[in-house]
């Protein structure tokens, strides 16, 4: 059986890693209360994914899984990107990130409005070895909200497949089937099972 702590406190997140996982031969631990936040200080979803499962490696001394995920927009170079959590300011809330987007998107045709999520997922282990997989969601970016599911940038993001509707609009299933984070996870599992 294999030992992993996850970095992230999120329990949605938690939860589908766990589902992910379940036909393997795994045990989860959540991260401990005393390691602390840490500061998300590279440029790359790898970067910051690898900085905060090392942080819990280095703490905990098990192997450790850290997850990164960002919205890279072609019409603004790629932005928000690693800073998707707080692109409207260090306590923005998801709806004032979906505004700023769609403000700075206010003169863009809907041609010209391709976008993508990206979720890294990291891997550290105590003698150093480190490996990360990802997962790609092409899509586009709307021109206004729409749908009640999700979080974060979900009803503002039309990925290619489902014809025009958001993210918010699918359900659990249907998102997972085809997300970023379904995708990473999935590719984690598969080389999990290799290793
Ligand atoms: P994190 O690295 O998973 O915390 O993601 C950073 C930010 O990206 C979040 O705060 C959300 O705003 C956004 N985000 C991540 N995953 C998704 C998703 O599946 N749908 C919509 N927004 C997401």
């Amino acid at each position: 059986m294999s030992t992993f702590v996850l970095a992230t406190a999120n329990a949605h997140k938690a939860d589908e890693m766990r589902r992910a996982l379940e036909s393997f031969d795994v045990k989860l631990l959540p991260r401990p209360r005393e390691v602390p936040d840490v500061d998300e200080s590279e440029t790359t979803l790898e970067g910051n994914a690898l900085l905060k499962a090392r942080a819990l490696t280095n703490v905990t001394r098990e192997a450790a899984i850290a997850d990164d995920t960002g919205l890279f927009i072609d019409a603004l170079d790629g932005r928000p990107g690693v800073h998707s959590a707080r692109y409207a300011g260090e306590s923005a809330s998801y709806e004032d990130n979906v505004q700023l987007a769609l403000r700075e998107l206010d003169d863009v045709d809907d041609v010209d409005r391709s976008a993508r999520f990206r979720t890294v997922i990291a891997v550290t282990y105590p003698t150093g070895e480190a490996w990360w997989v990802d997962g790609v969601l092409e899509g586009a970016i709307l021109k206004a909200p729409k749908g009640k599911g999700g979080f974060g940038y979900d009803p503002i993001f039309a990925p290619l497949a489902h014809g025009g509707r958001s993210l918010a609009e699918l359900t659990p299933d249907e998102k997972n089937a085809i997300s970023h984070r379904g995708i990473a996870l999935r590719a984690f599992a598969e080389k999990l099972s290799s290793s």
